[in-house]
Order: C-alpha cells, then sequence, then structure tokens
C-alpha cells in the first residue's frame, strides 16, 4: 500500500513550521486600549484575530469608550451608573404626577360607584 507515508504525515501535523504557529497552547491575543468620557483607559483584550470593535463599555464605569484617548464618545444622556438620590431626585416629578394621576382615578372611580354608570 501506498498510504504509509500519508499516515505518518497525518500524525505530524503540529511539528513543522507551519504546525507550530497553529499549536497555540498560549494564543496570541491582543490588548486594546479604550478611552472613556470620564478618562478611564481600560485595557480589553481580544484573539489576534478578531477585530477590536470601535468602542467598548467602559468596565470602570459604563460609558461607551473608544479608541481615540483625544475624542471620547460623549457620555449619553442616561448614564448607567447613576447614583440613587440623583435617579429619585430625577424620577420624584414623575412620581408625584403618577400619585395625582392615581388620586384622579379613584376619585373618578368613586363617583362611578355612587353614581350612574359611565363608560
Ligand atoms: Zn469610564
Amino acid at each position: 500500500m501506498a498510504g504509509g507515508g500519508q499516515a505518518i504525515r497525518g500524525s505530524r501535523i503540529g511539528s513543522g513550521p507551519m504546525g507550530e504557529a497553529e499549536r497555540g497552547e498560549a494564543a496570541p491575543r491582543q490588548q486594546v486600549a479604550y478611552h472613556c468620557s470620564r478618562e478611564h483607559t481600560s485595557v480589553i483584550t481580544f484573539a489576534i484575530e478578531a477585530v477590536a470593535p470601535e468602542s467598548w463599555d467602559c468596565p470602570r464605569c459604563g460609558l461607551p469608550a473608544s479608541l481615540d484617548s483625544d475624542n471620547p464618545p460623549p457620555a449619553p444622556r442616561t448614564e448607567p451608573y447613576k447614583t440613587h438620590l440623583a435617579y429619585v431626585k430625577e424620577r420624584r416629578s414623575d412620581e408625584e404626577a403618577a400619585q395625582l394621576l392615581a388620586e384622579a382615578l379613584q376619585l373618578l372611580r368613586s363617583r362611578r360607584k355612587a353614581g350612574d354608570v359611565i363608560l
């Protein structure tokens, strides 16, 4: 049989110059620095064959970060990591409005019960 040579060749994958590059116990990686508008620099590690995205959420504050340290992306209006107090302050007027609405509805319902059926 002439297949003997092929079998040997097959078993030796990984020993040649090309095989070594593919063995990769420590896969080659690239480190990409991202900069957010709060001046955090975060180094994200990607596989070397991966294309690093142009933006990445800052792991420290959650804001979008970009590759360009001079032009970090602007913070969005709704910041993902707002303090609870700021959140409550912002929501208060909404909650008051909701409260007023609820009271108004309750008033309507009680009138409905007491008087004629109004749809
Ligand atoms: Zn940040």
